[in-house]
């Protein structure tokens, strides 16, 4: 077999389409969705990542401020920053770019976020919510692997999914998403005993590990779908994922490449999360 290639550019287009209309039927009513970005510090790839949140704000239509601190903000003053905007009814969704400066503690900056406006999703309650089936916002990436596996038409009903990693922000609500869905699914680790075999049954395999190629496309069985959310930059200065990709085409139906598949996706759903949030804010069609 040899896989269709999953196009995460065009699906994550497509999402941001259907974001900016439901943008328009708001701004109908007056409404403009706000999302509010901090940043602490000068770290380089975080000043790139909220630099297109704040691109794809634009082009959707939503309102983005960014609220730049210096390094060596205190805990208190990040808190403060948090609490006002909490509190502001043009702002409907909120981040805070991680990772922060080390001085700073990050678990409490988060749970300090409104879980109404909680667009990435890391607040243990919108976790908690997600686990016992309650109207949540879901973090984008996982929601983006979701949308992905809606794209390419799958019933997850009582197929076996196989999750490889269990963070908190990606493998953990990735396998309750699916669960939800009626998949049987298995978390794998790092302490998994026979990782190829558990692969071995996966009629769809979502890895999120973070190491290069590690998935070997032998392990897949003959028409599982593959989804792979790894970044990782090699010696070389290429970028791969977790699953050796050329062999695993060979065997998969459908899988996703590394660029191109599931990170586009991550700030789409970023974007229809801050929409979603504004809806529910404002008692608009969802
Ligand atoms: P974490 O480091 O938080 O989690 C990695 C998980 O992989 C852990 O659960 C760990 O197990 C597991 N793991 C590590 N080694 C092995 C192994 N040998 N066998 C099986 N499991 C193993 O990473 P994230 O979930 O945050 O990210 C994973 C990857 O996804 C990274 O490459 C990251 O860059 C990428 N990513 C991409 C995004 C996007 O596309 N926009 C967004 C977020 C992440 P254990 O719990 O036992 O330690």
């Amino acid at each position: 077999m040899t896989a269709t290639i999953i196009d995460g550019n065009a699906i994550a287009q497509r999402k941001r389409a259907e974001v900016a209309d439901r943008v328009a039927a708001l701004a109908r009513s007056g409404i403009t969705p706000g999302l509010a970005v901090v940043i602490v510090g000068e770290d380089p790839a975080s000043q790139v990542y909220v630099r297109n949140k704040e691109k794809a704000c634009a082009e959707v239509g939503i309102r983005s401020e960014k609220v730049e601190l210096p390094e060596q903000t205190t805990q208190q003053e990040l808190m403060a920053v948090v609490e006002q905007l909490s509190a502001r009814s043009d702002i409907h969704g909120m981040l805070v770019q991680f990772p922060l400066p080390d001085h700073l503690d990050e678990d409490a900056v988060v749970e300090a976020i409104p879980v109404t406006k909680d667009v990435d999703g890391f607040h243990p309650e919108s976790i908690g919510r997600l686990l016992v089936g309650k109207e949540t916002l879901v973090s984008c990436t996982p929601a983006g692997v979701m949308a992905i596996l809606e794209e390419t038409g799958v019933d997850l009903k009582g197929n076996e999914v196989v999750v490889v990693g269990r963070s908190n922000n990606v493998g953990k609500p990735v396998a309750l998403l699916c669960l939800a869905q009626h998949a049987t699914v298995t978390q794998c680790h790092s302490r998994t005993r026979d990782l190829p075999g558990h692969v071995g049954l996966a009629d769809v395999l979502i890895v999120a590990v973070g190491r290069p190629e590690m998935v070997k496309g032998e392990w897949i069985k003959e028409g599982a779908i593959v989804i792979d959310v790894g970044i990782n930059r090699t010696e070389d200065g290429r970028l791969v994922g977790d699953v050796e990709f050329e062999t695993a085409a060979e065997r998969a139906s459908a899988i996703t490449p590394v660029p191109g598949g599931v990170g586009p996706m991550t700030v789409a759903m970023l974007m229809q999360n801050t929409v979603l949030a504004a809806e529910r804010a404002t008692g608009r069609p969802q």
